[in-house]
């Protein structure tokens, strides 16, 4: 939890960890029970519920809740002596809600493809191919596996909407930008897709609800909350979104903008105008402001593979690696090199390739030159989807996680994208976005989201790009022909 003022400053945080604190647990129960935890902690410490004038959230993406019939009526009269772990026990159809990690409906994606008319058409309308984490999917399995479980479901929340759902005291509308990770909901129209809709399970709709968009204010806090902690009668609970789009809003992301997360996976997020899906990566709606959109590409080959090449060519040592990047010509002589130790999630791939200036394959490069071959390379990709999935205009790359902290690695990134690398500290940013994302549902609702104060926030400035363009983008038309 983070509470933020009117200035968007931090007043207050603090967090439940699952497994050290909730450890009997593993279901959606466990959320119930950490909402009361959190909330407990909160007023131990002394905070002042009281001026709490909104509240939003996040959670993780793709998850889903299977209320189970009847238990509107209890959301509704939930009272305050009694915890909602006690209060909502029963109150589900599936005890083992799917999370994001599971990868057990190919035959739900395969037959969801099929059914709407292929990978590429099931993008054009949900913003991503069929994925076997995302919800619908896990939707089809559950009515196909437990039709007598589906049946005795009421509605069907995100963990998102789920969440919000216990501070709002009925079910909670889910967001447009939550919804995108759903392979259901048509991004454009913001309605869901009725060819999607009829693949995956009868009578769906009436279970998931319509989609609201992501500052929606969708009403005031249940009773509940009040009496219990002394929230204001007029608090209001803005929709609550998923993890990933929390971060967009807690990165401070604009127009133009590019992060790029350099961790164990890199990630990349981007604010896009004009949205083209591809089978590669996923478009969702924007979750502060309503008529963009953003994307998420996801590489499984990150920092795994820059250790392994910085093992095998610069000794084991980073100051190595990166004396060689320091020492070496941007475009690498025009050697490129693909790395995908593990199978690769963008594109579904994997192996190594290496190409010289002639687009030939070759064998191998010098320790120096594979160094700067993988670095340029795992960026160029980035650069390359990225705009295949419609980014043109290049404010700022944001950088983060581990490998952000490596000056010459970033001077990589800053050629590529030909454009300045600011580092962010981005701990707790799907929390944080939240809580910007309600001052956003109740003051300005409708109004641009970077007239927020203090939106502006000075962050470090990193290296300027040293490359010329011409360079760089003939080099990026070499990998795109090598990845194709
Ligand atoms: P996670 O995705 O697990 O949260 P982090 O964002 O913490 O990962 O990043 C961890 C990775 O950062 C490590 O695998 C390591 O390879 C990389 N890393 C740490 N320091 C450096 C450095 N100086 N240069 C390049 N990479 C680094």
């Amino acid at each position: 939890v983070v509470a933020v003022d009117g200035n968007l400053s931090v007043v207050h945080q603090d967090n439940v960890q699952f497994d050290s604190e909730l450890p009997e647990f593993g279901n959606s129960m466990m959320i119930s029970q950490a909402l009361d935890l959190i909330l407990g902690k909160m007023k131990n410490a002394g905070f002042d519920f009281s001026r709490v004038k909104a509240l939003s959230g996040s959670g993780q993406q793709h998850g889903s809740v299977y209320w189970r019939k009847g238990t509107n009526q209890v959301l509704r009269d939930l009272q305050p002596g009694k915890s909602l772990h006690e209060l909502l026990k029963g109150g589900f159809a599936v005890s083992d809600s799917p999370v994001w990690m599971d990868s057990s409906t190919t035959e739900q994606c395969q037959y969801l493809e099929t059914a709407v008319g292929g990978a590429q058409r099931v993008a054009d309308i949900t913003g991503s191919r069929a994925y076997e984490r995302f919800t619908g999917n896990q939707i089809a399995k559950i009515y196909k596996a437990q039709p007598e479980k589906y049946e005795d479901t009421e509605r069907i929340s995100l963990v998102s909407s789920f969440a919000a759902s216990l501070f709002l005291g009925s079910y909670a509308a889910i967001d447009y930008s939550d919804g995108s990770g759903m392979n259901l909901m048509d991004i454009f129209s913001k309605q869901w897709a009725d060819s999607c809709l009829e693949a995956t399970a009868p009578h769906l709709e009436e279970r998931l609800g319509a989609p609201v968009h992501s500052s929606a204010v969708l009403g005031l806090l249940s009773p509940y909350h009040v009496t219990r902690y002394g929230f204001p009668e007029d608090c209001k609970v803005v929709a609550f979104t998923g993890d990933n789009p929390g971060s967009l809003a807690g990165m401070r992301l604009q127009e133009g903008d590019i992060a790029v997360s350099l961790g164990t996976s890199d990630t990349v997020f981007l604010w896009i105008k004009e949205p083209r899906p591809t089978v590669e990566g996923h478009i969702f709606c924007n979750p502060v402001d309503r008529p963009s959109y953003m994307a998420l590409i996801c590489y499984k080959n990150g920092s795994l593979t820059r250790e392994r090449i910085r093992n095998k060519c610069a000794g084991g040592s980073w100051e190595v690696f990166s004396s060689v990047l320091r020492t070496t010509p941007i475009g690498n002589y025009g050697n490129i090199g693909i790395y995908f130790d593990a199978m690769e999630i963008t594109p579904s791939a994997v192996g190594v390739h290496r190409f010289d200036k002639e687009n030939t394959k070759v064998a191998g490069f010098s320790a120096q030159g594979e160094i700067r071959a993988l670095v340029e390379g795992q960026f160029l990709a980035k650069r390359v989807h990225a705009e295949k999935l419609g980014y043109k205009i290049r404010t700022r790359v944001l950088a983060t996680g581990g490998a952000s902290s490596n000056k010459d690695i970033l001077q990589v990134l800053s050629d590529v994208f030909d454009a300045p690398v600011y580092t962010i500290d981005v701990a707790n940013s799907a929390c944080l976005g939240c809580g910007y994302r309600a001052l956003q549902g109740d003051l300005i609702n409708g109004i641009d989201w970077l007239s927020l104060p203090h939106y502006h926030k000075d962050e470090m400035v990193f290296p300027s790009p040293k490359s010329n363009v011409c360079t760089v983008a003939d080099l990026c038309s070499n990998t795109l022909a090598a990845l194709d």
